[in-house]
This record gives C-alpha cells, sequence and structure tokens, in this order.
C-alpha cells in the first residue's frame, strides 16, 4: 500500500475544522465512495476505508490530540494504528451515519443496525434480514503456502432450524405486523447532524420484514436459527501471507426467517518455520558452513519447502555470499489471488569458526597460520609490505 496520507488531508478539512466538520465531511466522502454506488471499484473501496480510518480518529478528541501531537506514530495500540479497517466494522461504527442518506431505491445497499445486518433491496421496500458475518483464524504452514491447500474446518454458527425450515413458523402462517403495517419500516424523529430529522429505521416488531409469525417454531423460537455447527471447506490458494483476509461468502451465520445467509472471513495466521524465514515472496536460509569446508568447496544439503536440495559450495567460499536457487521461494499473488512471480530461496552462507580446540587442533591451526594464503590478499599477490621491501 502507499505511503498514509494525513486524516485532514483524507478528508478536506483543515488542521482546525469543528467536530461538526469532520462529521460533515466524512459522510460527504463515505457517501461518493460507498461500495454500493462504486461497485467492484476497489480505489473508491480503499478510499471508504482510508476515509473512515481518518473519521475514527479525528472524531475522538483523545484520539485527535495524540494524532496532532505525534502523528501516526503516536496511533499505534490505540485505535487500530496502522491497520487497515474491515468494511463490516466500518458499517458496524459508522453505518447509521450514512444509511439513512442511501436509503429509498437505488441498487440496494447493505447496513448495519442494532448490530444486525439488513439487506435492504432495491426500490426501499421491505427487507431480508442478513445473518452476521463470522470471524475465523486458519494456521497455514509455509508448506501450505507454496502449494495452496484446501482445509475443513469446523465453525459454530447460527444455523437454519430443522424444524421449521429456517421460517421460525410453527404452521407456516404469517400475519402482517401492526406495528409498521407491512412496510417494515417505521418513522422516528431523531437529532441529526443537521438539528432534527425525520428517519426512517427498520421496524423492531417485525425487523423490517413487513409480516409476522402467527405461530412461533417451538424449537427456535421463532426465529428460524438455532446454535449449531457446520464443517467448511476453505479453499486457501498459494501465496497467502499472515494477516490476509479471506471471505467465502454466504457461509456466516444463517439469518432470522430465511434470509441472506452472512459471510465467513478467514484470517490468515502462518506458522513459523523451523529453519526457513521468509522476506515476501523469498525465502531465506542461514548456512554455516566449516572452515575446511568453504577452503575446499563441496556439496551440502539445505531444507527447501519441497524437501532437502543438495546444493555446490565453490571453493573459496566466503561469509556473507548470497546463493540463489531460482523459484524456490513462494509465489506472490495480487490482491485478486492471481500470481504475478515467484520467489527464490537466498541461502546467507556464514562460516563457523570452532570455539573450542583440542591441542591437535590447535597445532593445524598454527601451523596454518604460517602458510602463505592463510591471510587475505595473499592468493597469487604480493602482501603490501611485500611490495614495498620485496
Ligand atoms: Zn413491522
Ligand atoms: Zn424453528
Amino acid at each position: 500500500m502507499a505511503e498514509k496520507r494525513d486524516y485532514y488531508e483524507v478528508l478536506e478539512v483543515s488542521k482546525n475544522a469543528t467536530p461538526e466538520e469532520i462529521k460533515k465531511a466524512y459522510r460527504k466522502m463515505a457517501i461518493k465512495y460507498h461500495p454500493d454506488k462504486n461497485p467492484g471499484d476497489k480505489v473508491a473501496e480503499e478510499k471508504f476505508k482510508e476515509a473512515a480510518e481518518a473519521y475514527e480518529v479525528l472524531s475522538d478528541p483523545q484520539k485527535r490530540q495524540t494524532y496532532d501531537q505525534y502523528g501516526f506514530a503516536g496511533l499505534g495500540g490505540a485505535g487500530f494504528g496502522g491497520q487497515t479497517m474491515d468494511m463490516s466494522d466500518i458499517f458496524a461504527k459508522f453505518g447509521d451515519l450514512f444509511g439513512d442518506l442511501l436509503g429509498g431505491g437505488g441498487g440496494g445497499f447493505r447496513m448495519n443496525f442494532n448490530g444486525q445486518e439488513f439487506n435492504f433491496g432495491g426500490g426501499g421496500g421491505r427487507r431480508q434480514r442478513r445473518g452476521a458475518d463470522l470471524r475465523i483464524k486458519v494456521k497455514v504452514t509455509l508448506e501450505e503456502v507454496a502449494t495452496g491447500v484446501d482445509k475443513k474446518v469446523k465453525v459454530k454458527k447460527m444455523v437454519p432450524c430443522e424444524h421449521c425450515h429456517g421460517t421460525g413458523s410453527n404452521d407456516g402462517q404469517t400475519e402482517t405486523c401492526p406495528t409498521c403495517k407491512g412496510s417494515g419500516r417505521i418513522q422516528r424523529t431523531r437529532q441529526g447532524i443537521f438539528g432534527l430529522q425525520v428517519v426512517q429505521e427498520p421496524c423492531p416488531e417485525c425487523g423490517g420484514e413487513g409480516r409476522k409469525i402467527k405461530n412461533k417454531c417451538p424449537h427456535c423460537g421463532g426465529e428460524g436459527v438455532i446454535r449449531g455447527e457446520e464443517i467448511i471447506s476453505i479453499h486457501i490458494p498459494a501465496g497467502v501471507a499472515e494477516g490476509m483476509q479471506l471471505t467465502v461468502q454466504g457461509k456466516g451465520n444463517a439469518a432470522p426467517h430465511g434470509g441472506v445467509p452472512g459471510d465467513l472471513l478467514v484470517l490468515i495466521e502462518e506458522e513459523e518455520h523451523k529453519e526457513l524465514i521468509r522476506d515476501d515472496c523469498n525465502l531465506i536460509y542461514n548456512l554455516l558452513l566449516s572452515v575446511p569446508t568453504a577452503a575446499l568447496g563441496g556439496q551440502v544439503e539445505i531444507p527447501s519447502l519441497q524437501g532437502p536440495v543438495k546444493i555446490t559450495i565453490p571453493e573459496g567460499t566466503q561469509p556473507g555470499k548470497v546463493l540463489r536457487l531460482r523459484g524456490k521461494g513462494l509465489p506472490q499473488i495480487d490482491g485478486y489471488g492471481r500470481q504475478i512471480m515467484q520467489g527464490d530461496l537466498l541461502v546467507n552462507i556464514g562460516v563457523y569458526i570452532p570455539e573450542k580446540l583440542s591441542r591437535d587442533e590447535k597445532k593445524w591451526f598454527e601451523q596454518f597460520q604460517q602458510s602463505p594464503n592463510a591471510a587475505p590478499g595473499a592468493a597469487g599477490k604480493k602482501s603490501f609490505f611485500q611490495n614495498l621491501f620485496g
């Protein structure tokens, strides 16, 4: 990702902006870059997230003060310093700040209301409830990152009630909701940004569905969903990395009364490898050679994700030299999971200098010390002093 932009710059407000001005500016941005107005537009999505992050900080007097004083560095730990906000977090936190303005017609959008999500169909009619997203963490080894892997995970979640087939009704009969007269919405006056506002909200009686169940299913209490679990297959593409999030659509919680299920959000956790270190798509192995092997050369076996590999150490290999095994690293993927390149395995050569020597070994080294090739610069050339006095 590019360098973080200044929060004031993101919201296009001055450093002295009042909280009202900041709120107004954020609303403008959130509406402009709302994902439902810009479907599939990654740039708009980034801008939407960027604005939410800026607003999260600047709308909180304490965080704003810290940011003014110390910049981004001051926010590490507090808030979500450096971490990009997740879309559902944004809807959960600020959803009703811009939700009203987008309502009524159009392509339909998602918002979070009282912790429950709703899918607004186009035309501003009744809505279907949407099940909540679920988050799980999945551990992957570097071997799995190299090839990609399919994992089956058991997830505890809300599943449709079998007795009423998810309808929540004991007998399949429903009646028009008396509170909203079937519209699914109620009007309420509340203190808004520009003074008192009349807002439309999902009807609390029927959850926005416009109809109520006559006789509730005794197994699920009329909700149509019960606690259960599901074994879900997750395809993890090659090249994933710690902190990446995959979305498995429709595998989150089932929605009450047969609505749209939420998504399963899979956070990738990378297990540390015993011998190999990951550096983006490259792998690093620190190889320590014995003094004789570095001097004489030879074959050495090193680990790789595809199993042990034999490499040839040339005669006179110096510590600090890096040998590159092309293609033995990890795939690099773009935001769509497509491979864009393949990394290498880099072998960092070090030379082990014995820490303890027997008398014999000491003798060998002392003898070798006298040898003309023991010191640097000796090979084939005269030394500095030999040049001066030789
Ligand atoms: Zn109602
Ligand atoms: Zn039921």
